[in-house]
């Protein structure tokens, strides 16, 4: 399968050439795909170009909305998306008062095996392409009512499944296409990139001139700790983390976040609080608490919601910028991950 949103505007000039079309063409199909349509809701595109594209395998859509679930307490919305072939991911949209956020998947599956998620309970399926990607911010931006003239997606974080810098060529090319003035043109601005901290690649991102904010997914400021909860820290410590991010704002001069996910007695107590004080008062960073979802096959609890707010004080008290992040959508589902796990065990 080839998928038109994997293209960039000078990519489709190319294909449309080889076709023999004129190269406005290019452009009509780029303004057709971006926003959602599939080949029959193409009317300003010849039927005969359409039937050549889709013989030699072209599809136009790259991700579809197979179930969305709506929450009645604060709008949010979870989705299932098909992709190309018969894999699923999950993405949801949360309403905010400046706009919304739409949190989409980079990978089916995940090779980071961290001990509280449920994406990698299964390992990584596969990456999914730049198109698909953009297909999921194209699927939601329609389903809410969106197109290009007026998109309602106004940030994107890539905190769905997958680790976005284990598929590196894909996401990069991603970001360039949805930042693409004649596409969705979102600004890289309001767009999260969040990691478990793969440096090496986080270090040739630096180089992309891509200037989102960096999320790093820090979860323990011992090395120990972190270890224990995220295997990915035996290649790349709390130190090397923390130093890429020191890295990026030099660079960038954005301000950077840490994910703390808050797990009872492993990562919550007053020395890990301490350890975490250490390691960035001073810096301009901003700790992002979550109290861990409960993913069923990993067992590990959330801490309470008094321990978190005292997790917090402590980290106000030492001058460290932090929030307790709320739960969204809680009556539509759980934890993340476990849209995907419950579609795939009914099937
Ligand atoms: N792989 C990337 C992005 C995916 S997840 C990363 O590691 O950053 C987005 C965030 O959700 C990460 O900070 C991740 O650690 C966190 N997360 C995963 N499972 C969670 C759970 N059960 N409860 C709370 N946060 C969780």
């Amino acid at each position: 399968m080839k998928l038109l949103t994997d293209l960039s505007l000078d990519e489709l000039k190319t294909l449309v050439s080889s076709y023999g079309e004129p190269s406005f063409r290019a452009e009509q199909l780029y303004l057709n795909v971006n926003a959602g349509k599939d080949f029959d809701e193409m009317t300003n595109v010849g039927k005969t170009f359409k039937d050549r594209l889709i013989a030699d395998g072209y599809a136009a859509v790259g991700a579809r909305v197979l179930q969305s679930h709506l929450s009645k307490l604060d709008g949010t919305v979870k989705f299932l998306f098909s992709l190309t072939d018969d894999n699923v991911v999950e993405g949801v949209l949360m309403r905010y008062k400046y706009g919304n956020t739409l949190c989409i998947s980079t990978q089916v599956g995940c090779r980071m095996n961290c001990a509280f998620c449920a994406s990698g309970l299964e390992g990584l399926k596969r990456n999914l392409t730049a198109g698909e990607i953009l297909g999921e911010v194209i699927a939601a931006n329609r389903f809410d009512g969106g197109d290009l003239n007026e998109r309602k997606i106004t940030n994107i974080v890539l905190m769905g499944s997958g680790e976005p810098l284990d598929n590196y060529d894909n996401v990069v090319k991603f970001l360039r296409l949805v930042n693409h003035p004649k596409g969705l043109n979102v600004s890289y601005r309001n767009i999260s990139l969040s990691t478990c901290g793969l440096i090496d690649a986080f270090d040739r991102f630096l180089e992309e001139d891509i200037p989102v904010t960096m999320t790093f997914s820090l979860h323990a400021a011992r090395d120990e700790v972190r270890s224990e909860i995220m295997p990915v820290n035996k290649k790349y410590g709390v130190d090397k983390v923390i130093d890429a991010a020191k890295r990026y704002f030099d660079r960038t001069k954005r301000r950077v976040v840490f994910e703390y996910s808050l797990i009872k007695g492993v990562n919550d107590g007053a020395e890990d609080a301490a350890a975490l004080i250490r390691r960035v008062k001073g810096f301009p960073c901003l700790v992002n608490l979550i109290v861990l979802n409960y993913v069923k096959e990993r067992g590990l609890e959330g801490t309470s919601r008094k321990d978190a707010y005292r997790f917090l004080g402590q980290l106000e008290k030492a001058g460290v910028e932090a929030t307790v992040r709320r739960t969204m959508g809680a009556d539509i589902e759980g934890a993340c991950g476990q849209l995907r796990a419950k579609y795939v065990k009914n099937k």
